[in-house]
């Protein structure tokens, strides 16, 4: 296993809502300019509303791709140890939603404004709270840090917008982009590593031992030893070794010394039994390659974003290069990865599950040890 994985997709940009005509325009003459996608977005400012609304569709895809746990308790467990965590991020009241996928793989994925997905099947591997909390802290981190744009301008795509796409298209295409980024873990090392650093600080903070994130990467680790190539979300990350030695010397350097890892309580919320990696089963696009179902697909918005944005109108708007050029370009790049294409589960609905202030406390009670 040379590299870890985990999935961000993060905001980009906050303000206040800056004119829709300034902001087109500048696209405009920058399509005529022929300027690189990523450019004709650097000024591109996204409202935490318009985040919110990427979020949604970004967690509906996921939704619709793995299925979701239709279990009420898994999900308020994890939204309290998410919400925890949350607390001490720099954006405690985001409306933070935490969505357990409903497949075998191991992954975990942020979407923006707030929506932290994280699978069964990682769930499976993880042994303790402390480890779910390093995780989540890792996942809520590229959230709050909104690594999105990033991953969109390091994905290189071609396209250009056209004068007459709306924002409305605008946002829907960067949906389209984030989910290929999301799954494809194109993410920045430097944000990885933040991600990484800030996250056990989170956990840390709630009281959750600062080693968890490491061991559960070890235990990844030795788990895909005999894969070939990266597998799942974390596929994104510096090779384990080193990056659980960063977070080691972190650990000491910064003096952090919680020490509960509340063991009794993940096992007692939590019974999956995680599957061999070798033992996975491939859902639809698991053939992979240049030929992809799942490429294609994400060429394509699904229903789900018919909500916030209108459909179809991007394809056709984006310049001579073609609105799926990055995805065919990195679907050619796919190799097996068992954990991104792992079969889901047939169910998409949402499982909404109201956390009270008063639950919150009782349950950081629980963290000692
Ligand atoms: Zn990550």
């Amino acid at each position: 296993m040379k590299r870890l994985l985990c999935v961000g997709v993060l905001v980009f940009g906050i303000a206040g809502p800056a004119s829709a005509q300034g902001i087109l325009g500048r696209l405009g003459r920058a399509a005529n300019k022929v300027e690189s996608l990523a450019d004709q977005l650097k000024d591109f400012v996204i409202t935490e509303q318009e985040e919110k609304d990427m979020g949604e569709a970004l967690s509906a895809r996921l939704r619709e791709k793995y299925g979701v746990v239709q279990s009420a308790p898994v999900h308020t467990y994890v939204s309290l140890v998410g919400r925890v965590v949350a607390a001490s991020s720099d954006r405690p009241n985001l409306g933070w939603t935490f969505i357990v996928l409903d497949t075998d793989g191991v992954n975990a994925f942020a979407a923006p404004g707030g929506y932290v997905h994280i699978t069964r099947g990682a769930l499976a591997l993880i042994d303790n709270e402390a480890e779910l909390a390093g995780v989540l802290g890792h996942e809520i981190t590229h959230v709050t840090a909104k690594h999105t744009i990033n991953a969109i301008k390091k994905s290189k795509v071609k396209g250009a917008v056209a004068e007459s796409a709306t924002r409305s298209d605008v946002l829907e295409y960067l949906v389209n982009q984030a989910y290929d980024n999301l799954l494809e873990n194109q993410y920045d090392q430097k944000d990885e590593t933040a991600s990484d650093q800030i996250g056990i600080r989170l956990a840390n903070t709630a009281g959750y031992a600062p080693d968890g994130l490491g061991s559960f990467l070890t235990r990844l680790s030795e788990r895909n030893k005999d894969l070939k190539e990266p597998s799942g979300v974390f596929a994104s990350h510096p090779a384990t070794r080193s990056r659980v030695d960063r977070l080691t010397k972190q650990i000491t350097s910064e003096k952090l010394t919680s020490t509960a890892t509340v063991e009794a309580r993940y096992t007692a919320s939590i019974s999956y039994a995680p599957l061999p990696v070798t033992s996975i089963v491939g859902g639809e696009g698991a053939s992979s390659l240049a030929e992809s179902p799942d490429a294609k697909k994400a060429a394509t918005p699904t229903p789900a974003t018919k909500s916030k944005f209108g459909l179809g109108g991007l394809t056709s708007k984006l310049g001579p290069d073609k609105a799926n050029t990055g995805t065919v370009a990195s679907a050619g790049s796919r190799g097996v990865n068992p954990d991104r294409d792992a079969k889901g589960g047939a169910n998409s609905r949402i499982v909404i599950v109201t956390i009270t202030p008063a639950q919150i406390e009782a349950f950081r009670r629980g963290i000692s040890g």
